[in-house]
């Protein structure tokens, strides 16, 4: 009897196992299942570039490039390629994976093909957080927002160039997104605020920390859960069509072997442009030579592949430079920390604007500056307030002093010029009022609070706000504004929203909204066809 029990134990065990593996392969089975390795390019561009990294800084770089792959470490095998998809979805960041999770719960088999060796793409890299208006989260801490509110200061983030259709679908659908991501396990309950906005409608993880991470972690633990195939160097370069209907797709499976997938529909999902240099250089030849804190996978290809099927674009020109970015490791620091508190000096220690204007405006200011440098102080409050600054610190990018004194001699600045900066930022935090420079948010905390931390920082390439043109269905639009059949677009490889300027938090909140809406009015669209 007792043997017959160990015998059920260990078959029970095994059966258990096999479970668990299939589970966290998708699709895949385990002894094919391909590995996820380390292997975001732009970690191993940063790790060439900052030759002063610590060996525990770049495993720590390692870790968290693979944030999203580690979920569950593995991807579709090649051999369970299928020859037809009701979906193919290109590109494997915050809207592809959006849009393949409602695309499935319609009832769909879509696929995923991601070219880079890990999902994620610069959705793994964002970290302020996800704009939303009128959330149960805003509710539950008394944060009084509307629709209104977010619409009219998205609007004149982007100087009334936004798309406004889509500007009043993104408003209106945000409070469900936020909702949906949590039912999904993905609950962003932390509020803050970023540049051009007067409210706090920035939700974060519960801990405080980069939202692209976390996002990213979840939607891929999600996808594989569905059992939707998720296949990794799958680099997709035509669409195809039949009678100007999107009917698949060519893709390249590991660089070498070219697969012709079929399917009912097609969603677009491949991100910016802002890691291709030669497009960057035709729209703005001013930004040659900038750093890009974009992931090497954004090249724009969902682009050229919409204009050779007759789609057109909007705004290719309105490229978002970042105000603070870390010039050695092309690093982004999150508005996050000048929202918690920090303020921004130049290299005599004086503050010179108000460091939660727009993106555009803070970043004009400090290209005025020398070399185009700057730093952002911040004392212990805004460290623990902002979580994403232990990553920083884990990189290297963060000097400390005990006092501002201290903290100006490490950074070579006149200690004097900074501690004025200080006492002068925190009797206008006292004052609720900033009479230099006019902030007014961000103020809730003075910075008395040492050990003082430093930043520095300057302005990087950071997001592409033109692509293709899109109605509110995610169906993309030829030059006549026709809808091309059976051809989906969301996230940045689409323009308008933004208009001329992106504010912070408002791109995750982009991929989400938009990205459920392509799983969602593409399944109709197949289904329609059935
Ligand atoms: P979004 O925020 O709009 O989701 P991301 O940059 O996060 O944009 O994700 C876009 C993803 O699409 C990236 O992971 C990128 O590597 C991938 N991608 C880009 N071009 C292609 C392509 N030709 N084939 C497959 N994947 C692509």
């Amino acid at each position: 009897m007792k043997r017959i029990n160990q015998t059920w134990t260990i078959l029970l065990m095994l059966a258990l196992s096999a479970m668990l593996i299939l589970a966290g392969c998708g699709n895949g089975s385990a002894g094919a299942t391909k590995t996820a390795e380390a292997t975001n390019k732009s970690t191993s561009t940063e790790v060439k570039t900052a030759a002063d990294q610590t060996t525990a800084a770049k495993n720590e770089e390692k870790t968290e490039a693979t944030a999203g792959a580690s979920a569950a470490g593995s991807y579709t095998p090649l051999e369970q390629l299928q020859d037809h998809y009701d979906i193919v979805i290109i590109g494997g960041g915050g809207a592809g994976m959006t849009a393949a999770l409602e695309a499935k719960a319609a009832g769909m088999n879509p696929v995923i093909f991601e070219k880079m060796e890990a999902p994620g793409g610069n959705t793994l890299k964002s970290s302020s957080g996800m704009n939303a208006s009128q959330t149960k989260f805003q509710a539950a801490q008394g944060i009084k927002d509307s629709n209104d509110l977010f619409y009219e200061e998205t609007l004149k983030g982007g100087h009334d160039t936004n798309n406004k259709e889509m500007l009043r679908f993104f408003v209106d659908h945000s409070a469900s997104a936020i909702d949906w991501l949590d039912s999904q396990g993905i609950t962003l309950d932390n509020l803050t605020i970023t540049g051009g906005m007067k409210e706090k409608r920035t939700h974060r993880p519960t801990d405080g920390s980069a939202v692209g991470q976390y996002l990213v972690k979840g939607l891929v633990a999600d996808v594989q859960k569905q059992g939707i195939q998720l296949f990794v160097g799958a680099d997709v370069k035509e669409i195809t069509q039949e009678n100007g209907r999107a009917n698949g797709v060519k893709v390249i499976f590991d660089g070498s072997s070219e697969k012709t997938v079929s399917a009912d529909a097609v969603i677009v999902a491949t991100g910016g442009f802002g890691a291709n240099q030669e497009l960057i250089k035709k729209y703005r030849p001013d930004l040659e030579g900038y750093v890009t804190t974009n992931q090497p996978g954004s090249t724009g290809d969902g682009i050229s592949m919409i204009e050779a099927m007759g789609g057109t674009t909007v705004d290719m020109d309105q490229i978002q430079v970042h105000p603070t970015v870390n010039q050695e490791q092309s690093y982004l620091i999150g508005e996050a920390v000048r929202g918690e508190g920090a303020i921004l000096v130049d290299k005599t220690g004086s503050r010179f604007f108000n460091e939660m204007d727009t993106r555009d405006k803070v970043t004009a200011a400090i290209t005025k500056l020398d070399n185009r440098e700057a730093y952002l102080i911040f004392d212990s409050g805004v460290k623990s307030r902002a979580k994403a600054i232990e990553q920083y610190e884990k990189k290297g990018l963060v000097q400390s002093g005990e006092t501002p004194e201290a903290l100006a001699q490490t950074l070579g600045m006149p200690a004097d010029t900074l501690q004025a900066a200080l006492d002068k930022w925190n009797a206008a935090v006292a004052a609720k009022k900033d009479a230099e420079f006019g902030r007014d948010t961000g103020m809730e905390h003075d910075l008395s609070a040492g050990p003082y931390y430093a930043i520095k920082i300057g302005p990087g390439i950071h997001y592409t706000m033109g692509g293709v043109k899109i109605n509110n269905n995610t169906e993309v639009l030829n030059k006549e504004g026709q809808v091309i059949p059976g051809l989906y677009a969301a996230g940045e490889v689409t323009g308008g929203l933004h208009g001329q300027n992106r504010i912070g938090g408002n791109s995750v909140a982009e991929i989400v909204i938009f990205g459920r809406e392509a799983g969602v009015k593409a399944a109709e669209f197949v289904k329609a066809k059935q």
